[in-house]
C-alpha cells in the first residue's frame, strides 16, 4: 500500500498529512457497499432524498470557514474565494433539493397511436466520480447533487492532493443522514480507475480533469459500455471588440484570468483583442497584472494565492520559456516568487505564434496571452482555432454584434459582457477536447438517468 494521498501545503511546500491508498480488496468492498446502498437509496422517496441534500447544504453553510481553511491549506485557494466556493456548493445542493423533484416527475407522452405512455426517470446504480483539486467541493457537488437526488449512489475518487477535503465531504453526507454506502470516498489511485470502471456494478463515470485522464476514462467506459461525462480543460477566449468602457473590460480580464490563481477550466486564457483597442488593452492589463502580488491564502485580504503545486509552477514556466525563446514578448511576470511554496508572478505574453506551446495549450495558472485581430471575422476564427471549446466571453457595446459572434463560436458556453461563470440553474460543459455532457441546471439530471418508457394500450 502506498501513500499517494497527501496534503502538501502550497504556502510552505511542506507535507502536512498523508493517507494510505486502498488495496484492491478494499476497492471491491467499497463497490459492494455502494451497490448494496443503491437498493435502499433508490427506493427512498424523492422527499427523503431532497431532505438529505437540504441538510447537507445547511452543514456546508454552517462549516463554511472551516471548509475554506481546509482547501486553503490543501490547494492554496484564498480563504475569501474558498468561502465563496462553499456557499455556492450549498446553493447547488439546495437547488437540486428544491427544484429537482419537478424535473424528475413522469412525462406524459400522449402517444399518437393512442393508449397511454409515460417516461419515468429512474436511477442507474453505482456511479464513479473522478474529481480534480481546483474546486475540491464544487466539482463534487455538480456531480453528487443531481445524482444523489435521482437515487444513484456514488464512489468518489478525489485528486490525490486534496485528501482532507475529500474526507470531509463524506463526513458531511453521513451527518446529513445519507445511508451508509450511498456516498463513499475512495482513496483509490488513478491506475485503479480503469479496473473500477470495468466492474459490472459501475453504471456510469464522471470525470473532471485533464484531457489525458479524460481519454483514459473514456476508453475504459467504452470497453465497459457505460456512459461517461467528461469536463476537461479549456482555453477560453475572451474577445474584446468595440467597447465603450475599455477600463471595465480590462478589470473583467484581470478577474477572468486571475481568480483561483488562474487554475480554472473556464478561466479566460486567450485574450483576442480588436486592433483599435489592442495597445491600450495590453498596457492596462499588463500594468494591473504587474501590481498583483500573491499572498497568504489564509489572509482574508488575499485575492491571489499560491498555485496548488510546485509542479504547476514549473510546468507553466516551461511554457513561458518556450514562448520567449521562440520570440514572444514577456510584458510582466514569467518567474516563481520566493523559495518556499508554489507562488508565481502574474504573467502576460504577446506575439505568441502557432509554433509556441502557449498558442494552443491550456495555461492552468496566472499566464495571459493577448492576440491582436483586425476584424470581427478574424476574432471568431482565432477563438475557434483551438482544440478546446468550453466557455468564452465576448465584450462588445453593440449587442447584435456580440450575439452574432456568440452563434459562431464552437464552444459550450458564451457569456456576453461578463466572464464565464457557473450558475446553479444553467448548463455547464463544452465541445471538442473540452469534453462530453452537461452539468448543473436541469441538464445535470439528464446524464445518469434511465428514461424509462411505461406504455399501456
Ligand atoms: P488530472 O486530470 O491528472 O487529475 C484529475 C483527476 O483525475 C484526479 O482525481 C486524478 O487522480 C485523476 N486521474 C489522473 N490521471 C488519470 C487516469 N489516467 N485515469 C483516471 N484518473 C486519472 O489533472 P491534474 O491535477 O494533473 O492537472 C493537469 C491538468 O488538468 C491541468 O493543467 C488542467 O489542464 C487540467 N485540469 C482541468 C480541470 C478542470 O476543471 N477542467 C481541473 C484540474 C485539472 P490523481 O490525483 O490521483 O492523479
Amino acid at each position: 500500500q502506498q501513500l499517494p494521498y497527501k496534503t502538501t501545503n502550497p504556502t510552505t511546500g511542506l507535507v502536512e498529512r498523508e493517507f494510505l491508498s486502498l488495496t484492491p480488496e478494499e476497492i471491491k468492498a467499497s463497490i459492494a457497499r455502494a451497490d448494496d446502498a443503491f437498493t435502499s437509496w433508490s427506493a427512498a422517496t424523492i422527499v427523503e432524498r431532497s431532505a438529505v441534500l437540504l441538510r447537507a447544504a445547511s452543514i456546508y453553510r454552517s462549516r463554511e470557514e472551516e471548509l475554506a481553511r481546509i482547501i486553503a491549506t490543501e490547494m492554496g485557494k484564498p480563504i475569501r474565494q474558498g468561502r465563496g466556493e462553499v456557499s455556492f456548493v450549498a446553493d447547488i445542493y439546495e437547488y437540486y433539493a428544491t427544484k429537482g423533484p419537478a424535473f424528475l416527475s413522469d412525462e406524459d407522452m400522449r402517444p399518437a397511436r393512442g393508449g397511454e405512455a409515460v417516461v419515468s426517470s429512474a436511477p442507474l446504480g453505482v456511479l464513479l466520480g473522478v474529481m480534480p483539486w481546483n474546486y475540491p467541493y464544487y466539482q463534487v457537488a455538480r456531480f453528487a447533487a443531481p445524482n444523489l437526488l435521482l437515487g444513484n449512489t456514488i464512489l468518489l475518487k478525489h485528486a490525490s492532493n486534496c485528501p482532507q477535503s475529500a474526507l470531509v465531504q463524506e463526513e458531511i453526507f453521513r451527518e446529513a443522514g445519507l445511508p451508509d454506502g450511498a456516498y463513499i470516498n475512495m482513496f483509490a489511485e488513478s491506475a485503479d480507475v480503469e479496473s473500477i470502471i470495468a466492474d459490472p456494478r459501475i453504471r456510469g463515470v464522471s470525470l473532471t480533469g485533464s484531457e489525458r485522464a479524460g481519454v483514459a476514462v473514456a476508453q475504459a467506459a467504452g470497453r465497459a459500455l457505460v456512459k461517461c461525462v467528461l469536463e476537461l480543460g479549456g482555453s477560453d477566449p475572451f474577445i474584446v471588440l468595440d467597447v465603450d468602457d475599455l477600463d471595465a473590460t480590462i478589470d473583467a480580464a484581470v478577474s477572468g484570468r486571475m481568480s483561483n490563481a488562474g487554475q480554472a477550466c473556464t478561466a479566460a486564457k486567450r485574450f483576442i483583442v480588436i486592433e483599435a483597442h489592442y495597445d491600450a488593452f495590453v498596457a492596462g492589463f499588463g500594468e494591473r497584472l504587474a501590481r498583483m502580488t500573491p499572498g497568504d491564502p489564509l489572509d482574508m485580504a488575499t485575492g491571489f494565492g499560491p498555485l496548488a503545486s510546485l509542479a504547476g509552477v514549473t510546468d507553466l514556466l516551461e511554457v513561458v520559456r518556450d514562448a520567449t525563446d521562440k520570440g514572444a514578448r514577456l510584458h510582466t511576470g514569467g518567474h516563481r516568487i520566493g523559495e518556499q511554496g508554489s507562488f508565481m508572478a502574474a504573467t502576460l505574453l504577446t506575439d505568441v505564434t502557432p509554433e509556441m506551446r502557449a498558442f494552443d495549450e491550456e495555461l492552468f495558472g496566472p499566464v495571459a496571452v493577448v492576440f491582436k485581430v483586425s476584424s470581427v471575422r478574424k476574432a471568431i476564427e482565432a477563438a475557434n482555432g483551438s482544440p478546446f471549446g468550453l466557455g468564452s466571453a465576448v465584450f462588445a457595446s453593440d449587442l447584435s454584434v456580440a450575439h452574432t459572434v456568440a452563434r459562431a463560436l464552437d464552444v459550450g458556453m458564451v457569456f456576453i459582457n461578463e466572464n464565464t461563470d457557473s450558475h446553479v440553474d444553467l448548463p455547464f460543459g463544452g465541445t471538442k477536447r473540452s469534453g462530453l455532457g452537461r452539468e448543473l441546471g436541469r441538464f445535470g439530471l439528464d446524464e445518469f438517468v434511465n428514461k424509462k418508457l411505461i406504455r399501456t394500450p
